[in-house]
């Protein structure tokens, strides 16, 4: 095959990968998006956020009509038709990819199916298919993403023993399940699997779940955890773990005690690892941390001049809004313009039940900082709202610094479409606002998947919108 030449080269079609092909693709350049799957969209779309989304939503019917029973209305147990509810989470993950590929032919943005592998700082190899194809380029963006990551003691080979990925599969309700780790990750599928009738013990090795979230936030949430699975335990971890006939043997510490249970599944949930191995990295002047993710700068530069990173790959938080932002930015970079993920903040949302959304310093980062702030907060149980769809337990929190009324941004739990309407920032409450704040706002009203704007703050402002 002939060598192509392009202006840019982007590796990996994930959030970070389309988004940077898409917005180069409209500035003008001529642009070849690489992706070793058939399917485009990446992690997020095939094997992550768009599928345990779908799951969830479907798995909260059950609750919903769960919990209306003291309500009066009483429905009777579900029948629950596997086959059919992943062919509908299929035909939307199905629908989405179409979609994004019909966006990169309308851009003009070629699309390759292979696996990306540097031979130079200018040069990358693709392997397809057809044989391999060699593309010279101006720049590169790598947006080559992560993986779950499995510790070797618990790589038995068993399919029994699942990933994020095959968790989200579904291919059976396993009577007992065990997770492994008490992040977003973990959290939601136990959440999918107790309610579709799993026994569910969680077990994570530090002493809260969702770390990295506002204790005040994770407190409903282990709450509700703590009745909707079968345990949750904390200070927990698993050491060993064995195939004992259909079953997992799995050896755990804590409490001062070390047990042996028996699990019809595991779901190991500990974290992702970056997908910068066979990239022929080794072939630039690209580097990468002690944890395998790329060094960039804010700029989303990597040591190599002509390359950059984004995403997963890059790092940080490993969120899909957090990819798309740093494609951007590495675009703008790349087209000459003045762009930086300095004093971006970053909106997480958990689609638990409750649901938890945050942004900012929680009120522990804050003080670990030093920085003199107040706290507000609005119990649920006081909105009138709230209690009429039931979900009193929710709360909103906003961490201020009261030196110049800006509002840190904070979060809040609740249910989507349940939650206490506070308002909404427009355009001109964050216009001009100098210290960064006011992309906090835009990025709270734009996670990936938030349907409904809410919590919003005005940085100036110590309260929460009326
Ligand atoms: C279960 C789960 C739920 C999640 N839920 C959410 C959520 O609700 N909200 C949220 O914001 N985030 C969520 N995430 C995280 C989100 O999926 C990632 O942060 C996001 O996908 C990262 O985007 P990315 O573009 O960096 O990489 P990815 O989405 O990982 O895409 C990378 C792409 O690169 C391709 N690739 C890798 N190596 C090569 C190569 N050598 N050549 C060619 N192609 C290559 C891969 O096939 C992949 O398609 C979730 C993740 C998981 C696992």
């Amino acid at each position: 095959m002939q060598t192509i030449k392009t202006e840019l080269v982007v590796v990996g079609a994930g959030p970070g990968g389309y988004a940077a092909a898409f917005y180069a693709a409209d500035l003008g350049k001529k642009v070849i998006l690489i992706e070793r799957d058939k399917r485009l969209g990446g992690v997020c779309l095939n094997r992550g956020c768009i599928p345990s989304k779908a799951l969830l939503h479907a798995t909260h019917t059950i609750t919903a009509a769960r919990q209306s029973e003291p309500r009066g209305i009483v429905f009777g147990a579900p029948t629950i038709d596997l086959a059919k509810l992943r062919a509908w989470k299929e035909s939307i993950l199905t629908r989405l990819a179409d979609g994004i590929a019909q966006l990169a032919k309308m851009r003009g943005v070629q699309i390759i199916v292979g696996r990306g592998h540097f031979e130079d700082s200018t040069t990358l190899r693709v392997e397809t298919e057809q044989g391999q194809q060699f593309i010279k380029y101006d720049n590169a963006i790598i947006a080559v993403g992560s993986k779950s990551a499995m510790p070797k003691a618990f790589d038995l080979g068993n399919p029994r023993v699942m990933t994020s990925r095959e968790a989200l599969e579904v291919e059976d309700i396993p009577e007992n399940l065990l997770v492994v780790g008490g992040g977003y990750i973990g959290m939601e599928l136990g959440t999918v699997y107790a309610t579709l009738g799993s026994k569910v013990v969680l077990v994570e090795a530090l002493d809260a779940i969702l770390a990295g979230a506002d204790a005040d936030l994770v407190r409903p949430v282990l709450a509700y955890a703590k009745k909707a699975f079968k345990e949750v335990r904390l200070k927990t971890k698993v050491g060993k773990m064995a195939t004992s006939g259909k079953q997992i043997k799995v050896e755990m510490e804590g409490d001062g005690q070390t047990k042996t249970e028996l699990y019809d599944r595991v779901l190991v949930a500990v974290g992702r690892a970056p997908n910068s191995g066979n990239l022929g990295l080794e072939n630039t002047q690209v580097t990468l941390d002690d944890k395998g993710f790329i060094r960039v700068n804010e700029q989303q530069q990597t040591a190599d001049p002509q390359i950059y990173a984004v995403g997963d790959i890059a790092g940080g938080v490993l969120l899909a809004h957090k990819a798309t932002r740093e494609g951007r930015i590495a675009v703008e970079v790349i087209a000459g313009e003045q762009s930086t993920s300095a004093g971006i903040t970053i909106p997480a949302v958990v689609f638990t039940d409750p649901e938890v959304a945050w942004c900012g310093l929680t009120e522990a980062e804050a003080q670990a900082k030093g920085l003199q702030v107040r706290v507000d907060k609005f119990p649920w149980a006081a909105s009138g709202r709230a209690l009429s769809v039931d979900r009193p337990d929710g709360l909103t929190k906003l961490i201020i610094e009261p030196v110049n009324l800006r509002g840190r941004p904070g979060g809040r739990d609740g249910r989507d479409g349940q939650r206490p309407r506070f308002g909404r920032a427009s355009a001109s409450d964050v216009v001009g606002n100098p210290d960064g704040s006011c992309r906090s706002i835009l990025w709270l009203r734009h996670t990936y998947h938030g349907q409904k704007e809410g919590g919003v703050m005005r940085p100036w402002s110590s309260s929460v919108v009326g």
